[in-house]
């Protein structure tokens, strides 16, 4: 059997690709010479399956997409207090090229706009050392691609001769002294990051690094830690899309970054990462067919992150009594899923209900054998459910057949009987 989502794919292009509206970025001329009929969509996997339709081979260069992924590579280096200090957080509503900083503290906004992006650049490596840094920059974003990439030396050419937009920012923030160098220097430096050339397969890849918490879902290399990437995609989700960000995350749903070469990228922690590419631009500097194809597998796929989750009384998925050898009842507890704050939530809240209504046995099995994954807040207050059960004489046994309750430690010396099925709970009880 085909998997159909290659097909899927073919499909989301065909209803994107009869639009024809916008227009490629002429303000770098090498990027006015691209096909603008290009059109591109991958979606990789955070355990590495990539599937693809259209132009997913051919190479473009990265632009602002290169932004998150630098921001990511200074904030595994610097931390992220140093970084905070130099570069806000906060969308700016304001175009990518926008000169503007904050007021009050002088920051750039956010280090998805150009200001930003240029102190960002320059907090890699060693001060005074543009060649080091660009060395560090082309490693690093080859790391979140798993392959060696290169630079565009003609689009590299093309925007340092015609970057006089970004000439004044670096002014503006040279004035400032948040940055050091000659701000001409910077420039061609960041010019660089930005000619690096990658392929919407490539984009796929490195967004879907973001999405399996900084670890390369084919290589395995762990490219920047787990935090960073929450960090990146926390600030990509309410930045990446300039100032159309917040009808983006309203509609689309997911954190973005798009590029003035046509690229688009979407991060889905845990799950996805996707890219598209087509060159016509919105008014805003995106991809107007990147754009729609992103709305599309929102939509289809159930992407936008404020979806409601499965209610969470589906964490229980089973209650009722066993006979144990003594002849007393257990009452067994079936849970199922992953087990996050709000279904343990509710599996606290019932037995607590339970308890106080006198229906709870001396004896509470709580049946984890089809539960997936515990979070750290959920094993905590299960433990600690145990342990107030316990103190009150009830005798909890867990059913854990694959250990999914790492270390069931309640504290004070107290451990729930672990045991692999329910028949071997109701054996042990009042034995
Ligand atoms: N190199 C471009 C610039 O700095 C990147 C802008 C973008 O892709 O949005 O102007």
């Amino acid at each position: 059997m085909d998997s159909p989502i290659p097909d899927y794919l073919h499909e989301v292009l065909s209803a994107c690709g009869a639009d024809t509206s916008g227009a490629v970025a002429d303000y770098i001329p090498e990027l006015a010479q691209v096909d603008p009929d290009r059109l591109g969509v991958a979606l990789t996997t955070v355990d590495g399956a990539v599937y693809e339709a259209g132009d997913c081979e051919s190479r473009f260069t990265i632009q602002s997409i290169s932004k998150p992924f630098v921001y990511a590579l200074a904030l595994q280096q610097r931390g992220l207090e140093a970084v905070l200090d130099q570069v806000d957080v906060e969308p700016s509503g304001e175009a990518f090229n926008e000169l503007s900083l904050e007021k009050g503290s002088g920051r750039p906004l956010n280090p998805m706009i150009n200001a930003g992006a240029i102190v960002v650049h320059t907090m890699l490596g060693d001060p005074g050392d543009p060649q080091g840094r660009c060395d560090q920059v082309l490693a690093g974003l080859s790391a979140f691609a798993g392959r060696p990439l290169d630079v565009d030396e003609a689009a590299y050419g093309s925007e340092t001769a015609t970057a006089f937009r970004n000439y004044a920012i670096a002014n503006m923030l040279r004035s400032r002294d948040s940055i050091t160098e000659d701000p001409e220097d910077v420039v061609a430096a960041y010019t660089r990051q930005c000619s690096v050339r990658v392929s919407t397969r490539d984009l796929a890849l490195m967004a879907a690094t973001l999405a399996n918490g900084g670890v390369h879902p084919v290589s395995e290399e762990q490219v920047v830690e787990e935090w960073v990437a929450r960090q990146v995609m926390s600030v990509m989700a309410t930045c990446g899309m300039y100032d159309s960000a917040g009808d983006w995350i309203s509609t689309v749903g997911f954190p973005a970054k798009s590029g003035v070469s046509g690229g688009i990228i979407g991060a889905l922690p845990g799950q996805l990462g996707i890219a598209a590419f087509s060159p016509r631009l919105d008014p805003h500097g995106s991809s107007v067919r990147g754009v729609e194809v992103c709305r599309h597998l929102s939509a289809d796929m159930g992407l936008h992150m404020m979806d409601a989750p499965q209610p969470v009384r589906a964490t229980i998925r089973r209650m009722h009594t066993v006979q144990q050898v003594d002849g007393s009842a257990a009452k067994v507890f079936s849970l199922h899923g992953s087990l996050q704050f709000a279904g343990t939530e509710r599996l606290v809240r019932d037995l607590a209900e339970a308890d106080a209504a006198g229906q709870l046995s001396d004896a509470v099995v709580l049946d984890l054998t089809r539960v997936h994954s515990i979070n750290a807040v959920a094993r905590r207050m299960l433990l600690e459910t145990v342990r107030r059960l316990s103190v009150e004489g009830c005798s909890v046994t867990v059913v854990d057949p694959e250990s999914t309750l790492p270390d069931p430690d309640c504290g004070d010396g107290l451990r729930p009987t672990v045991v692999g099925t329910v028949a071997e709970a109701a054996a042990l009880g009042g034995g």
